[in-house]
């Protein structure tokens, strides 16, 4: 198509991966990018600071406010958003035209403000929703050990709450009771050339 949703000659398409706060989006894409390398995973954008053990170029393109800034003005991201009211994340567009262009599967993960960005522009694209095993499970997860305050708790379980409900925006849904099985899921619909009736 003349957007480049669809790949080369492979029939590649664009993966998009969501889903709420805390269900593990982000150990799903590292347990592919571990073994699944002929899989391309997006490296977003952002303004946050690199943690211990994050390589510029690898895990983040880590930026300044003011180049974060340039990127917006010169529309070079396919989607950008704020997320946990802390810093910028965005993707590069590109980079994913490119390696479609090739015909290699590409893979986002991003946020859920994001894939709703991302479904405007490219709307061919695969759209997988992550959800957590069961509401208990991500309450647990969200509210941790009791270290926030009361006030916190209910701010995230509202988030939570609209986050979940975005499920149905999705194609599919895959669910995150085991990293592993969750990423194979997730490796066979990204090689799939077609789900959900789309073409
Ligand atoms: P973290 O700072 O823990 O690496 O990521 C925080 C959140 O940012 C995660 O929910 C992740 O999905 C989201 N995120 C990472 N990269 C992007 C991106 O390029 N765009 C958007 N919209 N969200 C992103």
């Amino acid at each position: 198509s003349a957007d480049g949703t669809r790949g080369g000659a492979g029939g590649a398409r664009l993966t998009v991966l969501a889903g709420p706060t805390a269900v593990g989006k982000g150990t799903v894409a590292a347990q592919i990018r571990e073994n699944y390398p002929d899989i391309w995973i997006s490296v977003s954008a952002t303004t946050r600071k690199a943690r211990p053990g994050e390589e510029h170029g690898v895990h983040y393109l880590f930026v300044s406010d003011e180049e974060f800034d340039r990127m917006i003005a010169a529309d070079e991201l396919l989607e950008w958003a704020v997320v946990h009211k802390a810093a910028r994340y965005g993707t590069p567009r590109q980079p994913v035209l490119d390696k479609l262009a090739e015909g290699r599967p590409a893979l986002l993960e991003i946020d859920l403000q994001g894939a709703r960005q991302v479904r405007e522009t490219m709307p061919e694209a695969h759209f997988v929703f992550l959800a957590p095993p069961s509401w208990d499970e991500l309450v647990r997860r969200l509210v941790g050990r009791g270290t926030e305050t009361a006030e916190e708790r209910e701010r995230r379980l509202e988030t939570a709450t609209l986050e979940l409900a975005a499920e149905k925006e999705f194609d599919v849904t895959i669910v995150n009771a085991s990293v592993r099985e969750a990423a194979d899921q997730l490796v066979k619909l990204i090689r799939s050339p077609n789900i959900s009736g789309k073409s």
